[in-house]
Formats: structure tokens, sequence, C-alpha cells
């Protein structure tokens, strides 16, 4: 290669992440409007649950969303100069002065967790911020009996938030968190409060306060039966199709031959492996597709391929865009994976156009 030659861009990746923008804004609409006199704001951590975080950020600041959640400081840094940084919460908070630091340069707003994090916050200069109440969950947040501390009492929080633990099963958890979540309320000034994730949604008004937070349900997951009918799927994950091949009787496919033909048979090579995050729980489980014909898949998912019977696709062709059946509820029964999983383990080698 010669220096002075410029490098064209790269082909394009045989691996593409299709999101419906419809879709995902039909979903928060639904979700906005189940959230009664609250508004839905959009859990938008682990890049968009998998989908790519600027794109749905886009799509759901167009429908109408005004916050987002992210998880950690890094993942709210691209899309800073997509929305008003303010409308966004950190949920992590401030673990170190520099992020507090950051918090304050960035004007990105931090979900305090624990009275460590609320006087980092004061000692960095403090200003709006969230607050996490635990009423549990015991994962984060500041503990019931720590509320009257004199240190919270100095916080400007714009939203008391707190997370529920079983809002996707029929639990007396719920109610008890709800109820604390209310007493809550009672103690520390605050001017809107949050609890509900999409689960949460379904449980009722008693659930929703100002601000509803869901995630899950706006990539198309169905947590709650009752969420069946009004979401829909958001994403298709499709691979190329590498190469096609002719198989005769007693040949076998993939690592450690787990599937032999039994008669002869034309399978296709696609550009999708567990690398990929289509694991190896699909290896004779999964289902690809071409022009809505089933494609069932053969013998082990490699790394970075997946072996198919092209016997109902007899037009199939190299370089053709094959999708995977990847709707979440199904999927995930198939797969024993969770819906959560499902979506963020679709890896970094799929675009996300
Ligand atoms: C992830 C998360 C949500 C969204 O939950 P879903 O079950 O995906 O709707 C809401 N609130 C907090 C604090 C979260 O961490």
């Amino acid at each position: 290669m010669q220096a002075d030659t410029p490098v064209p861009p790269a082909p394009a990746a045989p691996l593409r992440l299709t999101l419906d923008p419809a879709a995902l804004a039909a979903n928060w609409r639904a979700l906005d409007r189940l959230s009664g006199a609250a508004r839905a704001g959009a859990a938008v951590k682990a890049d968009g649950y998998g989908t790519g975080a600027q794109r749905a950020v886009r799509v759901l600041a167009d429908a109408g969303c005004r916050d987002f959640f992210v998880a950690n400081w890094s993942e709210a840094a691209p899309l800073l100069d997509l929305v008003d940084p303010a409308s966004i919460a950190v949920l992590h908070g401030p673990t170190t002065a520099t992020e507090a630091a950051w918090a304050r340069q960035s004007g990105l707003r931090p979900v305090l967790n624990s009275l460590a994090q609320a006087a980092r916050w004061l000692e960095s200069g403090g200003g709006p911020c969230h607050l996490m109440v635990d009423t549990g969950i015991n994962r984060l947040g500041v503990p019931l009996a720590e509320l009257d501390d004199p240190l919270l009492a100095r916080l400007d929080i714009d939203i008391l938030l707190s997370h529920l633990a079983s809002a996707d099963e029929d639990s007396p958890l719920n109610a008890l968190q709800c109820q604390r979540w209310h007493a809550a309320q009672e103690r520390l000034p605050h001017r809107r409060a949050s609890l509900a994730n999409s689960a949460g949604i379904a449980l009722g008004a008693d659930y929703h306060g100002a601000l509803t937070r869901p995630g899950l349900a706006l990539y198309g997951g169905v947590p709650c039966a009752s969420l069946a009918g009004t979401i829909r799927p958001v994403v298709i994950p499709e691979a190329a199709l590498l190469q096609t091949r002719m198989l005769q009787p007693g040949d076998s496919v993939g690592y450690n031959a787990t599937y032999t033909a039994s008669s002869a048979l034309r399978v296709g090579v696609v550009a999708l492996g567990y690398a990929d995050g289509y694991l190896r729980c699909w290896s004779g489980r999964g289902t690809l597709r071409l022009a809505g014909q089933a494609l069932p898949v053969l013998g082990r998912i490699s790394m970075d391929m997946t072996v198919i019977d092209l016997s109902a696709a007899p037009e199939a062709r190299e370089g053709d865009w094959i999708s995977v059946d990847y709707e979440l509820p199904t999927a995930a029964r198939l797969s024993g994976l969770s819906q959560y999983e499902l979506l963020t383990l679709l890896g970094t080698r799929f675009s996300r156009p």
C-alpha cells in the first residue's frame, strides 16, 4: 500500500441491526398514555438496550420524550449534543469527585444514591440533582432510615425516585415499595416523583407519580401479559449470506458435527455468530428468514458463522440479507435468555444504521 494513497471507506458490515423508528415512537406514546397523568421518560442505558442510544434518543425526543436515563457518565457523553444535558439522568451517580465535577461542567443530572454521593455533590458545588431512595430492592439508593439526614435537606431535588424489584410479577413487594415511596415523598422536598419501569406502568395510577421510566417495552420487550397487545417489535438483526453449499446424505455441519444430513440439502453460511450475541443456545433451535421463508439453524453456532437450511428458499443467493427471528417474548422462551439479555447482547459488529 502506498503511504500517500488515501484508504477508501471500509466495505459495509455484513451485519446490521435494523430499527423501526415508527414502532419505537409508537411504543413510547403507548407507554406515555398508559402512564396516565405522569409523563413517560426513557431508559437508554446500555446503548439504548443494544439498539443504538443515539438513534433511539433522536426518535424518542421527536416523539415527545423529555427525560432520559443512562447508567454511567461515559454513556451520557455521546448524547450531549442531541438533547438538553439537564434532561439526562445518570443512574450510578457521582462515584468520584471527578465525576461530580464533570456533571457540573456538562450539565448532566446525577442521581444521588447515598449520603456519601450527596456529600460529594454538595462539595463539588451542588445544583439540581435527583435522589434515589431504596424502598426494598437493596441495590442502589439511600435507605429510608437515613432520609432525615440534614445533608439531604440541603439538596435541590428534581426527581425523587425509587425502583421496583418485582414489577413484572404479582408480588406483595410491589404494594410495599409503592407505599414506602409515597411515604418518602412526604419527607423530602422534590419536584417530581418517579417509581415505575415498563412493567410498573401496568400496575396502575398509584405507581405513576409525575414521571415513569420505561426501558424494555420501548424496544419491543413485553414484561407482563397486560402489555402484550400494545407493544410492537422494534429491532430486527440481519446478516449477510456468505456462501451456499450442497450437503450429501451423511455430511455433517459445524463444530462437533452435531447435525448430520439425512438427504441431499442446500445450506447457507451466514455472517452471524456467538461473538455477535447469537449465542450457542440457538444451536439447532433458531430460525432465520429470507422473504418470509423459515430457514432453521443447523448444528452449532460458531463465533462468526451460523449454518442454515435453505430448503425453503431455493432463490437464496450469496450476499442476500437474512433476518433473524427475534421477537423478544418468543425468543426468550426459546432461548432461555431474558428479553433484556437478548437485546443487550447484540454485539458491536452490527451496524446500527
Ligand atoms: C433500567 C431501569 C429502568 C427501566 O427498566 P425496564 O424494566 O427496562 O423498563 C428504570 N429505572 C431504573 C432505575 C433502571 O435502572
